[in-house]
């Protein structure tokens, strides 16, 4: 038996709607049901499960850095931290997106209130490249599914994955002191068009802020040759 294009397309929504029953989708966070459009997330673990992060006023940023934003406090061992390892090492590209556009959400708010002076330029998301080797074993950048759930809430492009590259593979920066992760991130970046910056705000994005010498290290080497320029940081928890 043969089906038309249409009959097949009946029959998966037949199947997907059974398996929805069948299979309710449960956060990946704490095992509730996850209502759509979400997949991945409660919107209690969205809402109300993590301690907002309160920006650091003691907190120096270099001088291209215009803004700093982190929407949650990172909590050792807790929720915030299996959901951001499960995002890492489990494959689970979803959940990068939709916390991706939880951070969106909330520092448009944030924006609001403090209105950050990014010009006439168009923002533009660039999410922390991995080192090729890693993506392949990763098969996706955990940066980049961010920096998309941020595209979709915001409405900013994200840049191009051929655009900016990590060159140099690092070593885990876990346990490094503030001067060795420094060292070395030390030219771990490299930029292919430096065009498409002089035409936009750069928005570094990553899954976690340490100690600021990933990001730092990267938005130094978009404005390597326009220091006149800034760039923004955002990250979903703040270590
Ligand atoms: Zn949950």
């Amino acid at each position: 038996m043969v089906h038309t294009r249409k009959e097949l397309a009946m029959i998966k929504k037949i199947i997907s709607t059974f398996s929805e029953i069948a299979f309710p989708k449960v956060c990946v966070c704490c095992g509730n049901s996850v209502v759509p459009p979400n997949e991945c997330i409660c919107n209690y673990c969205l809402r109300n499960r993590f301690e907002p992060h309160m920006s650091d006023e003691t907190l120096i940023l270099p001088e291209i850095i215009n803004f700093q934003f982190a929407m949650w406090q990172f909590d050792k061992g807790g929720y915030l931290q299996n959901l951001l390892h499960k995002l890492k090492y489990d494959y689970l590209k979803g959940v990068g997106e939709e916390l991706g556009f939880a951070a969106g959400k909330a520092f448009l708010k944030y924006n609001e209130i403090n209105n950050f002076n990014i010009g006439e330029l168009t923002p533009l998301i660039v999410p922390v490249p991995l080192h090729p080797s890693k993506q392949r074993k990763r098969g996706y950048n955990q940066a980049r599914a961010i920096g998309e759930g941020i595209s979709k809430v915001t409405d900013w492009p994200v840049i191009a994955s051929a655009v900016v590259e990590r060159v140099k593979k690092t070593t885990t920066q876990t346990g490094l002191s503030s001067e060795a992760r420094k060292k070395n991130l030390f030219q771990a970046f490299k930029l292919n068009d430096r065009e498409i910056i002089n035409h936009h705000f750069p928005i570094v994005v990553d899954d976690v802020f340490t100690t600021g010498a990933t990001t730092f290290e990267l938005a130094d080497e978009l404005l390597k040759e326009n220091r006149e320029q800034r760039a923004g940081i955002i990250t979903v928890a703040m270590a």
